[in-house]
């Protein structure tokens, strides 16, 4: 089903969020997406956010959805977590006000909905803001995931401790023989560097089993406009030059411009994984308790949704 999906080249990833552990949210935003035409669902690595989802796409009455959980190694911001220190903070609440995920509340973030995108610690002067990551367990956090029924297992790739990148991927391999996918970009390494470790990861899997999420502009908060997804457009070419038997998607900073960016700058991708933009567009809708039950309110966000969809096809 997945490797349908890509082989048509039109394939929509709704990113969730790796960091994003609020079922409650996630259910209502694969509702929203599966109905508007997306069939392809990235998810915090937690029994509880797959079964989030998989509520969702029953929600919307769609068979035929894949679901990925993202993993990320210790330190990656896809998978920190903001925390407050209370001896610097002065409660000016400009971090509540700049969250896109509304996880800072009176000063406290909820650690559930924290993505790790670090806007809090941008507009912080006062210091209070860091971050925390643990080391996770694949081996105890993978087999109740396969088991339960995933279609792709990622990586974020992007740091730069190469040896525990490489170590976590040989155990994912180890543990699952169907589509993984490597999200990657160059916050931390050279392009150089990049492509090699990416031949590196692709030594022994069989041709077309796996993803290369081209990554941009990470967590970029969501703007509309060529600017902003540039970087993926040009990861996808880094990526494409190599000939590699990939498939390649594109992610951070992807917007409604990506498609038409990457056809202009002939960029042959399967697919686009949309985040930031794809939750702020929806966002006030999403944030409201009667989303699934209130019909305007839904179709509201639905109109939304679908234009964004329609626009990678
Ligand atoms: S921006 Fe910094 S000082 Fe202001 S409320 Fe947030 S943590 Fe406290
Ligand atoms: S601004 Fe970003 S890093 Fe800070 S609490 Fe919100 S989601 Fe987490």
């Amino acid at each position: 089903m997945l490797k349908n999906l890509l082989e048509n080249k039109n394939c929509f990833k709704l990113v969730c969020g790796a960091g994003n552990e609020d079922a409650a949210e996630v259910e209502k935003l694969v509702t929203l997406y599966a109905k508007a035409g997306c069939r392809f669902f990235d998810l915090s690595a937690k029994e509880e956010i797959v079964d989030a989802a998989k509520k969702g796409v029953a929600n919307a009455g769609v068979q035929d959805a894949c679901f990925c959980v993202s993993l990320g190694i210790k330190g990656d911001p896809h998978v920190s977590k903001a925390q407050i220190d209370y001896e610097k903070c002065i409660g000016c609440g400009k971090c509540d006000e700049i969250c896109p995920q509304r996880a800072i509340k009176y000063h406290k973030v909820k650690r559930e909905r924290c993505i790790g995108c670090g806007k809090c610690f941008k507009v912080c002067t006062k210091g209070a803001v860091s971050f925390c990551s643990e080391n996770i367990d694949l081996n105890t956090v993978l087999p109740p995931l396969i088991k339960k029924g995933i279609d792709c297992i990622e990586l974020h790739a992007i740091g730069a401790d190469e040896e525990d990148i490489l170590s976590k991927w040989e155990t994912i391999n180890s543990l699952y023989n169907g589509i993984l996918s490597i999200c990657i970009g160059r916050g931390n390494i050279s392009d150089r560097t990049l492509v090699n470790r990416v031949k590196k990861m692709l030594a022994g899997r069989s041709p077309y089993t796996t993803i290369i999420q081209a990554d941009g502009f990470p967590m970029s908060g969501g703007s509309d406009d060529y600017k902003t997804t540039l970087q993926a457009v040009a990861m996808a070419e880094i990526i494409q030059n190599e000939n590699l038997p990939v498939y390649i998607l594109l992610s951070g900073g992807t917007n409604s411009k990506t498609a038409e960016l990457c056809r202009m700058c002939s960029i042959n991708y399967n697919g686009i994984a949309v985040g930031s933009y794809a939750r702020k567009i929806v966002r006030a809708e999403i944030d409201r308790d009667d989303f699934l039950t209130n019909k305007a309110v839904f179709e509201t966000a639905l109109v939304k949704a679908a234009a964004l969809v329609k626009s990678v096809y």
